[in-house]
């Protein structure tokens, strides 16, 4: 984020934020100098604090937490009921550990309850008996090597690139242990260290950043200078904006004849990646991974940029990490790749990540050697998880074996709620008894209509009735034009939210899904059928009686043009029955074109009253005429259904 951005948020004047960074000591030129990520957080979060203390007015004063012993970590957890997984990541932030039986100390307990809001009182008898920390033993953190991700379109040389960087980095006495790869290396470049994770693409971020985690520093976009910006490469810039990851421009491929390296750049200032020379602060090197040129200036140019950022750790702390890969060795057991974000990861460490954990039996770094601690931004391969872990998860030293279970079990029974409210599944039928019995405070909807317009009317409609009613929000999780599709059922599925369709059918195989997720899908041609239904559901008046039933579909395969008579549609009947009494709706592409009924069934020129699956017939269609080859001819009925009772 540069810095008049960071302003903007903050609603602050620029110079007054740049005064105020010099003040804390985080050099910045000028208005245009970029700030990581950490950097921001912290600033938002000081200023913001700042702006609170000045309108007190507003801020909830701290309640007070009377201490006549030092709890210890389930004391403390149980006492403010807040689960010991989050209050051990706070602890974390610290940078001390304690064990879950010990006392935690004072210095630390107390940065920890103001946190949740406390302040602490001690009794007389505890002051006098407390040993008071002195701030000094709080360790600084210091610098750390960038991580960085490879990322940009398919073939423009992003897997030579990394591993031209790795061969052409590596001494001669390493070269031996360098086969293994365990996702991630390290390099060093006059003397200071980059660590590049192996495998290339942006799931680095987006994947990652979607379980709370922040992989990279800095992402190199990889563009070839003879194919140019692709679509890859702006979906490439655009993960790594919102993942507010500084990007370094590689030129690749400069070595071919058919280059336009202008014409690149002036497209990549379309995206607001300007070189240098262009007035812009994108540090810009054209390279070519095959023949090795320009790998040195790039490698440069990242040290640059981390320094820039002033990438800080502290090695004195307990590890954070992140899980790279994962694999099982007949002889070993189960390994990890660990990328140690924060700290230091010790042989003997207890840790936890997702729902696994372990004891770190051995560590084995890049260069394929054991070895027994590994500091902040190493990559390095693990042995001693207890259950196989999942790439992408936060892995985190605990303090022991005790609290490690403690929390495992905790994520467990959290992950097992999530099942158990994923199997009884919401649908506007039971939405009154639900909401009665205090099961359901928000109406998940998933609208998906046939056209922009529609949307737009349907959002509109929902929002006020969501003014209407109080006492149940109304939630639309998506919205988009389009017919339904299995994306939309899953997510429905893991939300508990409904589907509305809006003047469009799901096709069979989205309709079985649908039913095997217990996904209640409600199809509405009207908008004031949907809003009525709605209120209906939401007061427990909803008492279908009337179901609709779909008997059969076919296919037109050939259109038939007779004088006087019209359009016959000679079609293949893919499933059920059609009977000529039946209603008909004509879709087309999934979207809803016709409702009416049928003026004609034939087969081979006779008159027929049904038609089964698998058969061809024609069939005409009262006052429409309009059809295509391809669409869907949906014949259906209505039938009573027993009196579904909803309170
Ligand atoms: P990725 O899909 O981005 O990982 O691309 P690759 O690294 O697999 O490269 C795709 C193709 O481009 C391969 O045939 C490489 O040999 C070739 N290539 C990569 N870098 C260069 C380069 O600098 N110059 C030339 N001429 N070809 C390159």
């Amino acid at each position: 984020m540069r810095v008049y951005e960071l302003a903007e948020d903050l609603k602050i004047p620029t110079k007054e934020l740049i005064w105020f960074l010099n003040k804390e000591g985080i050099k910045v030129k000028n208005h245009m100098s970029t700030l990581d990520k950490d950097t921001v957080e912290l600033i938002k979060e000081v200023i913001t604090m700042d702006k609170k203390k000045k309108g007190t007015e507003n801020k909830p004063p701290l309640k007070v937490l009377e201490i006549n012993k030092l709890p210890n970590l389930k004391e403390l957890s149980s006492q403010l009921k807040i689960s010991l997984s989050e209050i051990l990541q706070k602890i974390m932030q610290f940078g001390t550990i304690t064990s879950i039986d010990k006392e935690i100390p004072v210095n630390i307990l107390q940065h920890l309850v103001k946190e949740y809001g406390y302040k602490i009182k001690f009794s007389v008898k505890i002051k006098n008996s407390i040993n008071f920390q002195k701030k000094d033993e709080i360790v600084k953190s210091i610098s750390k090597p960038p991580i960085i991700t490879i990322i940009g379109h398919v073939d423009h040389g992003k897997t030579t690139l990394l591993d031209s960087i790795r061969k052409t980095n590596v001494t001669k006495e390493e070269v031996g242990g360098i086969t293994q790869r365990i996702g991630a290396y390290q390099i060093k470049i006059d003397n200071k260290k980059i660590v590049f994770i192996d495998t290339p693409g942006h799931e680095a971020f987006t994947t990652m950043r979607a379980r709370g985690v922040k992989a990279t520093d800095i992402a190199v976009l990889v563009v070839a200078a003879d194919d140019g910006v692709m679509p890859q490469t702006i979906e490439a810039i655009n993960h790594a904006k919102a993942a507010n990851v500084p990007i370094i421009v590689a030129i690749n491929k400069i070595d071919k004849s058919n280059t336009n390296i202008e014409k690149l750049k002036k497209d990549l200032s379309k995206y607001g990646l300007v070189s240098e020379e262009w007035g812009g602060d994108t540090l810009m090197v054209e390279i070519s991974a095959l023949q090795n040129k320009g790998i040195k200036k790039l490698l440069e140019a990242i040290s640059l940029q981390a320094e820039m950022l002033e990438l800080k750790a502290n090695p004195n702390t307990p590890a954070k990490g992140i899980i790279l890969e994962t694999k099982l060795d007949k002889k070993r057991g189960i390994i990890g790749s660990v990328l140690v974000q924060d700290g230091s990861l010790k042989v003997g460490n207890y840790f936890i990540t997702g729902l696994s954990y372990g004891k770190i039996r051995s560590l084995t770094n890049d260069k394929g050697k054991n070895i027994k601690e590994a500091g902040p931004s190493s990559p390095v391969e693990v042995v001693g998880f207890y259950k196989m872990p999942q790439a992408g998860d936060y892995f985190q030293v605990v303090p022991d074996d005790k609290l490690a279970k403690i929390i495992i079990n905790e994520r467990e029974d959290e992950e097992r709620n999530k099942i158990i409210e994923k199997s009884s599944k919401v649908s506007l039928d039971n939405l009154f008894l639900e909401i009665k019995e205090g099961n359901l405070d928000k109406l998940k909807l998933i609208l998906k209509t046939d056209f922009q317009g529609s949307l737009d009317a349907l959002q509109e409609a929902i929002k006020k009735l969501k003014i209407e009613n109080e006492t149940v929000k109304i939630d639309i999780i998506h919205a988009g034009v389009g017919n339904i599709t299995e994306t939309d059922v899953m997510l429905a599925s893991a939300s508990d939210a409904i589907i509305i369709g809006f003047n469009i059918r799901p096709d069979l195989n989205i309709q079985k899904i649908a039913k095997s997720e217990k996904v209640n899908i409600r199809l509405y041609k009207i908008i004031y059928d949907l809003i009525d239904e709605i209120k209906a559901a939401l007061k427990g008046y909803l008492k279908p009686k009337i179901e609709e039933y779909v008997c059969g579909q076919a296919e037109i395969r050939e259109i038939y043009k007779i004088p006087k008579v019209g359009t016959i549609a000679g079609s293949y009947v893919l499933n059920g029955k059609i009977s000529k009494n039946d209603n008909i709706r004509v879709i087309r592409d999934g979207k809803l074109i016709y409702e009416g009924k049928a003026a004609s069934l034939k087969r081979f020129k006779e008159d027929a009253r049904e038609v089964n699956a698998g058969f061809e017939c024609g069939i005409g269609i009262e006052k429409f005429n309009d059809i295509k080859l391809k669409d869907i001819l949906e014949f259906y009925t209505f039938r009573e259904i027993n009196d579904k009772k909803i309170n």
